[in-house]
Parts: structure tokens; C-alpha cells; sequence
């Protein structure tokens, strides 16, 4: 790894606030001291990650995770530590240079679609662009909307491939990610082009629509690249994730369109997907976004599906669902034109509560004339209630169903009872967490007091000769480096000061994650360091029990015999060997 300074890592991560670092990834709420959301590390349903903004570390005590913010950037992106730096350092004005550790490959990536981004924008607005201009005008879509969402335009006469290697380009890398076609020709002609951004708001993919021309295919789509897989990425999750924080719930809708319109009439909040259904990547990306999900799909029996299957997926998230099911099979792009703001705004404020839509989805195709078609019906109603954690929505919904099939309410509450007590349990599927014996749990207790108190650091030091584990001797030997190195020592800048060292940060981030009390007592201390020097003593014991087995001359037996009594006998005041 290329050096960056300790100053400059520890310079970004001072102007950082975790805090609202993560925040931008997870919905954070605020419990006493520390935060709480969702771990997006491992399959969360409740809130297992806490952030401290006191120590600038986040963990999680169901998995494990824990780090700085750092870490958190890296391991959410999937990029590497030092690039969480970089991008992070950007943020705040650091620029420690891009020559540094990352691969070319991705930059590259990015600089050719930022580029090809900013050529199709200036291009709308050449002559050239005219009629393209009166189209987006005519479909009610202004000057601000075609700026906030990139919105540009592809021109036969104007080659971007040219362009694009005139800035030095090879041939073979447009035509790898997807902008240049084996020919040498531009993939996009004549066509509105919307740029889609990865979640980190850079421009990855684009989505070209005809709009002079009869064309078989209405949009044409970038091919998926390694940095755009369609089952990874969520229109717009970059700017609505910025108006998250005032409402706390995300739209969900179908199209890029449904998107852009409903932001022109002042709804922000809203994501859509390209083209495909929502994948578990989309689950846990939209479940770390708000609590409150509003599924709001074309009216049409393909947005019906896509609503059911929606709720299949994101049901076990916690998430709170409400749905909205626009008449007409019209899709929000089309109802909006049609009714205008406050309509679609009363459709998003009386989105309806997921039980209601089940319980009506269950009516389909039901003759309720038909007592076999009653009896079924109210079963599978049933069966859906027994999940509901809400009592008060269960007890509304026996009643009404009692109500409706004039059916006792006893006998339906009877059955639900059956139902719910034959509900087995679903066993949640968490890693165990590791284990220490009693000098592990020695060696994690005086490295995690070793960073907050120096006092602890300098007893360490002095009198631990040495700590069985290889990763926490290592450790222990950073810290003491550190500490004398800057005179001053927290677990966050010192996550940063060994995130080269793979298996050590490992057992570092083990540690943050067992979730040890902040308080303690200079006994306590005392106890660790002689439980670790009593291992010692153990090792050495039995190293002579050992010998004193093969020794067959009496003279030296009894001369091991007395130096295990020795060891033995130690006072525990007197252990420094
Ligand atoms: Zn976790």
C-alpha cells in the first residue's frame, strides 16, 4: 500500500463525523449516548449496530462489525481502506492524490462516464438539440428537472467515440464499458439520454430514450459492467437518500420517469429500479435507507405483481410497507400528468397498510356467494393476521372479518389462537460469537483499556512480559509504539494506523465488537495482568512436569519438584517474571 501519513488519515477522520457519515447509509436513531440502526453486515431485523459519537467507532454485537469510519466506507462499498480515505477526504477538502493504491481500472471507469455525462448534456443544448429540448418540453419537463437529473443527449452527427478518444481513450475500453460498439460506433444515437449514478453519485450507466424516431426499443439500457449491475443499483438513490432525514420513508417506483416526475411536482424521496424486480441487494440497500418503504408501482397486473413480490422480499426487513395502487393501470409519471400534485399526494399520504392490501388481494377471484370460496377465504385471512405484530390491527381485522361473513367471533378468534400457538418459531440465523478462555478474555479486556487509558498502556507495558496470543502481542507492541510515537492514543485514529495489517485490525475489530463495559477499576486491570502472567507460569510448569517425567536421577527430580513449588508459590504481589 502506498503511504498515507498518519496526519493526514488522522486530519480526515477528526473533520469527519461518523455520525453522519453512516447515517447517510443507515437510518440512525439516537438512544442516549451512542446511535442504533440496522446492521447492513449481516441479515438484521432489528437494530444491532451502535455508533459512538463520542469514540468515532460503530459496532455491531450480532456479527461483529466494528471499525471507524474508515472501515465502515470500505466495507459498504466494497472498496478498499485506503480509498474509503480518499473519498472521505475529499469530502472535507483533503486530497491525498489518486496515484495512491487504487486501481486505474476503476478510475478510469468513472472519468469516461463523467465525461460522456457532461458531452451529452452540452449537446442538448446546441441547435442541435432543439427538438429534443421541445420534446422534454411538451412532456412538461423544465429546465431544472433536465439539470438535477443530468439529462443530456446523443447525436448522430456528434460521435462521443471520437470525442472521447481524442481525450485519449482507447478503443477497447469504450467499447469494454459500454459506450462504443465493436464497429467503432456510438451505442447511443439520436436518443435522451438520463444518466444513472451508483450509490456513491457517480455516473456508471446511462439510459437512452427515442424521441424523433419510431423505434423498436423505447430505451436502450448500457450493458451491465462491473460497475453497473442492474440488480445492485437503484435510480436515483443518491439524491433521495439526501431527503430521507426529513420523512424517514422512500418511494419505491418502476421507472426512471415515475422518478423525475414525481421530483417535479416536489417529491424527492423516491428510487426506482432498472427494469428488473428487486433483488436481495436491493433489500438491504432500500432497508438501511428509511423505516417507513412505499411501494408505488405501475396500476397495471405487472405492477400488481411487482407489488406482491416486493412485499415478499422486503417483509422481514422491519421495515414499515404501505402501498399504493394508482387506477387506471396508470403509472406515477401518468397519473401525475393526468391528476396533478395534490392527487398523487393524497395517493402517497393514504398509501394503504400492508394487511389491508393483502386482505384484498386475497379476495381475488373469490365468489363470496360460495361458502367453500368464504370458509378459504377467511383461513388464508387468518393465516396472514398470525404474522401481524400489531394487536390492535389483529383484533380490528377479527372483527371485521366476523362482521362481514357473519361468522361468531369467538369461533374466529378460536382459530386464530390455534394458529398462532402452532406457529413455530423461525430460529434466527446469527454467526456464534467467538469464544475466549479466561487468558483470552485477559488479553481483549487490557487491549481495549490499553487504548482509553494510558495508565492501563503503561502497567501493560511494564509488566506483561509478554501475551500468548500472537495477533494481541502484536497488537499490544503497536499500541505501546503508537502511544510513544504521538504521545496520545483512541481507537478510531488507531484502526486507521494499522488497516494494512489484516489479521491484526481482525482481532482489534473482534474486541470493539465484544462490546466490553467502558468502566473499570485499576483491580480489575491487576486481575487481567495476573491471570496472563499466571499462563506463564502455567507454560513453564508444565514444561517441567514434563522433564521431571523423563528424569530418572532423584537428585534432579527433586530439584524440578522444588522449582515448580517455586513457581507455584509466587505471591501475587510479587509476579514480574
Ligand atoms: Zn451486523
Amino acid at each position: 500500500m502506498a503511504y498515507i501519513s498518519n496526519e493526514v488519515m488522522n486530519e480526515i477522520r477528526n473533520k469527519t463525523d461518523i455520525v453522519d457519515v453512516i447515517s447517510k447509509y443507515v437510518n440512525l436513531t439516537k438512544k442516549g449516548k451512542n446511535y442504533f440502526g440496522v446492521c447492513p453486515f449481516h441479515d438484521d431485523h432489528s437494530p444491532s449496530m451502535s455508533v459512538s459519537p463520542e469514540k468515532q467507532i460503530y459496532t455491531c454485537f450480532s456479527c461483529g462489525a466494528s471499525g471507524n469510519v474508515f472501515t465502515f466506507v470500505a466495507d459498504f462499498e466494497k472498496i478498499s481502506f485506503t480509498e474509503a480515505v480518499r473519498l472521505l477526504g475529499e469530502k472535507v477538502g483533503i486530497n491525498i492524490g489518486t496515484n495512491i493504491s487504487v486501481s486505474n481500472k476503476k478510475d478510469e471507469y468513472f472519468d469516461i462516464y463523467s465525461t460522456a455525462n457532461k458531452f451529452y448534456q452540452n449537446s442538448l443544448f446546441t441547435n442541435l438539440g432543439k427538438n429534443a429540448i421541445e420534446y422534454l418540453d411538451k412532456r412538461h419537463i423544465d429546465k431544472d428537472t433536465i439539470k438535477k437529473f443530468g439529462i443530456g443527449l446523443s447525436i448522430q452527427k456528434v460521435s462521443l467515440t471520437e470525442y472521447l478518444i481524442n481525450k485519449k481513450y482507447s478503443i477497447d475500453k469504450l467499447v469494454d464499458v459500454g459506450l462504443t460498439n465493436e464497429n467503432g460506433h456510438d451505442i447511443f444515437i439520436n436518443r435522451i439520454m438520463f444518466p444513472i449514478y451508483d450509490l456513491s453519485g457517480n455516473p456508471v450507466a446511462f439510459s437512452g430514450r427515442i424521441y424523433n424516431t419510431k423505434d423498436t426499443a423505447k430505451y436502450v439500457n448500457t450493458k451491465e459492467t462491473d460497475k453497473f449491475k442492474k440488480g445492485k443499483i437503484l435510480y436515483n438513490y443518491h439524491i433521495a437518500k439526501e431527503y430521507l432525514k426529513k420523512n424517514d420513508s422512500v418511494i419505491i417506483m418502476e421507472g426512471q420517469m415515475d422518478v423525475i416526475r414525481a421530483s417535479t411536482v416536489g417529491i424527492d424521496n423516491c428510487i426506482a429500479t432498472m427494469g428488473t424486480a428487486l433483488t436481495r441487494e436491493h433489500k438491504s440497500i432500500i432497508r438501511n435507507m428509511a423505516n417507513n418503504v412505499i411501494l408505488c408501482f405501475d396500476g397495471d397486473a405487472a405492477g400488481e405483481k411487482a407489488t406482491i413480490s416486493a412485499i415478499e422480499l422486503l417483509e422481514d426487513t422491519g421495515v414499515n410497507i404501505k402501498i399504493v395502487r394508482l387506477p387506471d393501470n396508470l403509472d406515477p409519471d401518468e397519473y401525475i400528468l393526468k391528476n396533478g400534485k395534490d392527487s398523487f399526494l393524497a395517493q402517497i399520504n393514504n398509501a394503504g397498510n400492508l394487511i389491508d392490501y393483502k386482505m384484498e388481494i386475497l379476495k381475488k377471484n373469490k365468489d363470496f356467494g360460495n361458502i367453500k370460496d368464504i370458509s378459504s377465504y377467511v383461513n388464508s385471512a387468518l393465516k396472514e393476521l398470525i404474522n401481524e405484530k400489531d394487536n390492535i390491527i389483529v383484533e380490528l381485522n377479527l372483527k371485521k372479518l366476523s362482521d362481514n361473513f357473519n361468522i361468531d367471533y369467538e369461533t374466529i378468534k378460536d382459530k386464530y389462537n390455534k394458529l398462532i400457538k402452532n406457529k413455530k418459531e423461525v430460529v434466527r440465523d446469527i454467526k456464534p460469537k467467538k469464544t475466549y478462555n479466561k487468558y483470552g478474555m485477559a488479553e481483549n479486556y487490557l487491549i481495549y483499556y490499553m487504548l482509553k487509558n494510558e495508565k492501563v498502556l503503561n502497567m501493560v507495558e511494564n509488566r506483561v512480559g509478554y501475551f500468548p496470543d500472537k495477533n494481541i502481542r502484536e497488537l499490544s507492541n503497536e499500541i505501546i509504539y503508537y502511544f510513544h510515537k504521538y504521545g496520545i492514543i483512541n481507537v478510531a485514529d488507531f484502526i486507521s494506523y494499522i488497516s494494512d495489517r489484516e489479521e491484526i485490525l481482525r482481532t482489534l475489530r473482534d474486541i470493539i465488537a465484544m462490546g466490553i463495559k467502558e468502566d473499570f477499576q485499576i483491580e480489575e486491570i491487576e486481575d487481567y495482568i495476573f491471570v496472563i502472567n499466571e499462563y506463564h507460569k502455567e507454560v513453564r510448569v508444565n514444561n517441567l512436569n514434563k522433564k521431571l517425567k523423563e528424569e530418572k536421577d532423584p537428585l534432579k527430580q527433586a530439584e524440578i519438584s522444588m522449582e515448580i513449588m517455586k513457581i507455584r508459590g509466587g505471591s501475587r504481589n510479587g509476579i514480574r517474571n
